[in-house]
């Protein structure tokens, strides 16, 4: 699986480590469409590397594992995001912190709590729980 080989690849980047990966999650593309459902999971690090060094990394095992970037929410084969790096806000063209969408989305609520319990989310100060209690409906389903 695609995902399982990003993790691999995390676990071999420098300055990185792994400290916990959460179940795998199956969901409907988003927004709506014909695409085939994805599948998100969440990774805790351990990193020496700066936030945008991070995000680098992730965008070349991004490109590693065949992502083209074509169109906004086109198909796409591994989409690496940072949801928080250590409660930092950050609002750049390149890289916003916390993810600006990840409070709203189940398929990135469900696996963060099942590595980070307790989160809070650095800007609305609600932990994961009950951002994930409060979305309209759960799509998102354990593999
Ligand atoms: P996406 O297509 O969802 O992977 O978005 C990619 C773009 O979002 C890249 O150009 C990144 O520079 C930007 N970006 C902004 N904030 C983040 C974040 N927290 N994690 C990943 N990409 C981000």
């Amino acid at each position: 699986m695609i995902c399982r080989d990003a993790v691999a690849a995390l676990r071999a980047l420098g300055g990185c480590e792994v400290l916990a990966v959460s179940r795998w999650y199956t969901s409907p593309a988003w927004p709506p469409s014909d695409q085939p459902d994805y599948v998100n999971g969440a990774v805790l690090l351990a990193t020496t590397l700066p936030p945008m060094a991070l995000l680098r990394a992730l965008q070349a095992i991004e490109a590693a594992g065949g992502r083209q970037r074509s169109v906004p929410n086109a198909a796409r084969t591994l989409d690496l995001d940072i949801i928080d790096y250590d409660g930092q806000m950050c609002d750049t063209p390149a890289l916003v912190l916390p993810h600006p969408r990840a409070h709203e989305r189940d398929f990135v609520l469900l696996p963060l709590a099942d590595v980070a319990p307790g989160w809070r989310h650095p800007r609305l100060g609600c932990s994961v729980e009950a951002l994930s209690a409060r979305l309209p409906g759960v799509a998102a389903r354990p593999l």
